[in-house]
């Protein structure tokens, strides 16, 4: 049996499809000859390079194009490196997105997050970084490393003229490609379409971002799945980058790897704060695509147990968890909280966990004068400012009151 053919009987076993060919390292530009982000900056580097089953990236998390300032966080030179799946495969289940931090990463080795924000407008509140105006022309800002919350084809590719299929502009931890929003309808190519989401906004995503949107699969060629992909006309499956939520990945299609970004820090599963071994579920059954900002789901026991404890209709409490069946949205307590009008400490309680100790956060009392960095809005008095903290927390925020509109 030769390498090359084991995706095929992959194929055959599961019944998914499965990416063959060779490795997509191609795929990531090569910026050695652009002009980065600016004469203050170190020059931007990406490496790619296929080892053994896996796409391995490095870069040093400078973007190839001048960094235009929207949040306070400096741009700072960082080792990353990214481990994917070089052959990837469609998972039997889909599994959810972390609510924070990365889920992929860009074809300039940037770092790729969820549609929402980490404690934006205020903590505890995770809004939508596009809708609430917090990000740069190519939808990228700064908070622990320059990442994107949406991507831009024309910040990401160069010579795609219109009217032609999108390139690829990312990958997922589940190492499936994300195209750019246009594409083939058929195996000719006769009809390019824009992709569309098919998550539908119910309400505004100016604060729990994901509360906002919900899933209705619709008819069309153009409507993508829960994920943001779909199966391209020659079988192969991928995501699009669309311009509504979720922006990127709803989420993963396929197997996230569990150590994508070796070395980095997993803020939300440090040590104490871990479940020992025994008390975690077996490997199999625990959720994957991990990394930061992961809860893990409620079990149906466990939202009996907190409808009771709580007084509250067992639907109602599943609904509010997001643990009703196929709902893939990433769990976020708070916002569960805030849904069933309990405090976020009685609900942990009554779901049977325990309490996290509070992050410490020393650098969070705001200084005397703050300095308040914002994009204004339509007019002066509709403008507002947000500041985001090195832990992706907010600062201040508040009106403008002057013109130094960014
Ligand atoms: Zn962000
Ligand atoms: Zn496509």
């Amino acid at each position: 049996m030769t390498l090359k053919t084991l995706p095929v009987i992959a194929l055959l076993v599961s019944g998914a499809w499965a990416q063959d060919g060779p490795c997509m390292a191609d795929a990531m530009l090569d910026v050695s000859d652009s002009p980065g982000a600016g004469p203050a900056y170190p020059k931007p580097s990406v490496e790619a390079s296929c080892e053994g089953d896996q796409l391995v990236v490095r870069s040093n998390g400078i973007p190839h194009y001048e960094f235009v300032q929207v949040t306070p966080n400096p741009l700072v030179e960082r080792d990353n490196e990214f481990r994917v799946p070089a052959r990837p495969q469609l998972a039997d289940e889909k599994t959810p997105i972390p609510l924070l931090g990365s889920l992929g990463f860009a074809v300039n080795g940037m770092a790729i997050f969820g549609p929402n924000e980490g404690g934006v407008p205020v903590e505890e509140q995770f809004g939508d970084p596009i809708f609430n105006s917090i990000m740069d022309a190519c939808m990228g800002h700064t908070a622990q490393e320059y990442h994107y919350h949406a991507l831009v084809q024309k910040c990401l590719s160069t010579g795609v003229r219109p009217g032609e299929p999108s390139p690829i502009l990312g990958f997922g931890f589940d190492g499936i490609p994300i195209r750019g929003p246009w594409g083939c309808v058929d195996a000719d190519c006769s009809r390019v379409v824009r992709f569309r989401s098919s998550w539908e906004q119910v309400r505004e995503p100016h604060q729990d971002a994901w509360d906002a949107y919900d899933y209705v699969e619709k008819e069309g060629p153009e409507y993508l799945d829960m994920c943001n992909g779909h199966a391209g006309p020659d079988g192969d499956y991928h995501y699009h980058a669309t311009e509504t939520w979720p922006y990127i990945l709803g989420c993963y299609s396929g197997t996230p790897m569990p150590q994508a970004r070796p070395g980095a820090p997993r803020p939300n599963l440090t040590q104490g704060q871990r479940p020992p071994a025994a008390a975690r579920p077996p490997a199999a059954r625990r959720p994957r695509g991990g990394g930061p900002g992961r809860t893990p789901r409620p079990s149906q026991s466990e939202v009996t147990a907190a409808a009771e404890a709580l007084g509250l209709a067992s639907d109602d409490v599943a609904k509010a968890l997001r643990a009703e069946p196929g709902n893939l949205k990433p769990v976020n307590l708070a916002a569960s909280a805030r849904a069933l009008g309990v405090e976020q400490g009685s609900l942990t309680e009554a779901l049977g966990r325990q309490q996290r100790p509070r992050r410490q956060r020393p650098n969070l009392a705001p200084p005397e004068e703050p300095e308040c960095f914002f994009r204004c809005g339509q007019s002066e008095e509709d403008a507002v400012g947000c500041t985001l903290t090195p832990d992706h927390k907010v600062l201040c925020f508040r009106p403008c009151d002057d013109n130094k509109c960014g």
